[in-house]
């Protein structure tokens, strides 16, 4: 599932899936679980409780704006994120095709860093909007919607579509 996200992505997708709502593992459940997700990733830190604290905050708010990404609740109150934001400083780097967003902070702020400022490439991109949540209550996975209208819905048609047409066949079949 994670080889068809595109590479400014992978940590996006990687960092908010770092709960897995169906088995309750959380990569963001304390401080020791966090620094070994961070290195896992490549971003060894001395995160500290709150380096956690706003780690899981900004988690939070990005897989709530990804639920979004199904076109619901796109005008949802925002102003938790853009104050999560306002603490994560970004930069203007120059290259050959002009500037680009990047982490201006250190340590886990910067990794946080690098996380927002994949997202705003991938705004303006039009991949972000692609990147969605499994609306299965009891999956709630990120995955990258590759299909062509961007009409996907479920996080895999083989395990959560099937699972959900199984489930609305057995109650038609229970109605009637
Ligand atoms: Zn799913």
């Amino acid at each position: 599932m994670a080889e068809s996200v595109p590479a400014p992505l992978r940590l996006v997708e990687s960092f908010l899936n770092s709960v897995d709502v169906e088995s309750g593992a959380d990569d963001l459940v304390d401080v020791p679980t966090f620094r070994r997700w961070l290195a896992d990733h490549g971003h060894p830190a001395p995160a500290r409780d709150t380096d956690l604290d706003l780690a899981r905050r900004l988690r939070t708010e990005l897989r709530a704006e990804a639920a979004t990404h199904h076109g619901v609740d796109t005008d949802r109150d925002r102003t938790e994120l853009d104050r999560i934001a306002a603490g994560i400083p970004l930069a203007a780097t120059f290259g050959p095709d002009g500037a680009r967003p990047a982490p201006a902070g250190t340590g886990v702020v910067g990794t946080l860093g690098e996380i927002l400022a994949a997202v705003t490439l991938a705004s303006h991109d039009g991949t972000w909007r692609r990147l969605k949540i499994c609306p299965a209550d009891d999956c709630r996975w990120v995955y990258y919607d590759t299909s062509r209208n961007s009409s996907r819905r479920w996080c895999s048609m083989r395990v959560c579509g099937n699972r959900n047409k199984t489930r609305t066949y057995r109650q038609r079949a229970t109605t009637a």
